[in-house]
């Protein structure tokens, strides 16, 4: 099962619910979990270990300024506004490119060439017997953060068990992640900020045809308004976190509930039960 952690905005707990539900797979079985918030990754800080890295590359154009008759069609078709050509050279914006390739075919000239451009990282672990550890970065400055999700997403294709956690948000790389997943957990707080938020993630899992359940994290019991959302749009809760001192206090430390605290091992585990019961691998 692909299984995605998401969530509407930053902040909710989304990483601490992929981790701890790794770890809970980890003790019974294998499980690979990616963390595909490369702007910002942090599964490693829950479980620090020695990493392999390879790098991630886009094929970007290369323009071969002997060849080039400056007849503007590259400029013409590249929509990103990548391309500029000018009487006497070709400007190429990097930053602006989606490496479609689309220049390259249009060039009547075979004036352009590609090459590939660094984009980010992805670093591979095994920090804990059972557990794969996969984490995406971008590098500094770099706007292209689907193209190092989809690597890493390559990269565990073949793996039985995934969970993938999200960059928080319902932006490109989220609709990447979700993208092809069995199902997803969308975690929330019941906040008005939360609830608007989830709206949103809701949406994105709808639209991707992704089956989608609800965790509700640091409930401080007042989630009637989540609730009535739910049941209005036909979501399971598939767990309730509530707020707890203690609780917060694991976190900051970078540790894991289900590693201080193993009786919450129970309620991970039957968290995941539900999420294949709502991917329907279980029917
Ligand atoms: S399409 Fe080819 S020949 Fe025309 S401006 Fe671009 S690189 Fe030059
Ligand atoms: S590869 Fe695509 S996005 Fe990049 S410059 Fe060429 S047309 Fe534009």
């Amino acid at each position: 099962m692909k299984l995605a952690v998401a969530s509407g905005k930053g902040g909710t707990g989304k990483s601490m619910v992929a981790a701890n539900l790794a770890f809970t797979l980890a003790w019974t079985g294998q499980v690979t979990l990616v963390d595909c918030d490369v702007e910002e990754p942090n599964l490693h800080l829950f479980f620090p270990s020695p990493a392999t890295r390879t790098e991630v590359a886009v094929p970007v154009p290369v323009i071969e300024e002997f060849a080039c008759k400056h007849c503007g069609k590259c400029g013409e078709f590249c929509q990103y506004g990548a391309l500029t050509v000018l009487p006497d050279r070709v400007l190429f914006f990097p930053e602006l490119c989606h490496s479609c390739g689309g220049c390259t075919l249009v060039c009547p000239k075979n004036a352009i060439r590609e090459e590939p451009r660094r984009i980010g990282t992805l670093s591979s672990s095994l920090p804990i017997p059972g557990l794969k550890l996969v984490s995406g970065t971008l590098d500094t400055g770099s706007p292209h953060a689907v193209p190092v999700i989809r690597e890493a997403k390559k990269k565990v294709s073949r793996d039985p068990e995934v969970i993938f956690d999200a960059s928080p948000g319902t932006s490109c790389p989220v609709i990447e992640t979700l993208d092809g997943c069995d199902a997803c957990i969308l975690v929330t707080e019941s906040t008005p900020f939360g609830l608007h938020d989830l709206q949103l993630a809701v949406d994105v899992a709808a639209r991707l045809g992704v089956p989608a359940g609800i965790v509700i994290n640091r409930s401080d019991g007042k989630d009637e308004d989540t609730i009535r959302f739910c049941i209005d749009h036909d979501l399971e809760i598939l767990m309730t976190i509530p707020f707890d001192r203690e609780i917060a206090a694991i976190q900051s430390r970078g540790d894991l509930l289900c590693r201080v605290r193993p009786e919450w091992q129970k309620d991970f585990s039957a968290l995941f039960l539900k999420c294949r019961t709502l991917a329907g691998v279980d029917q």
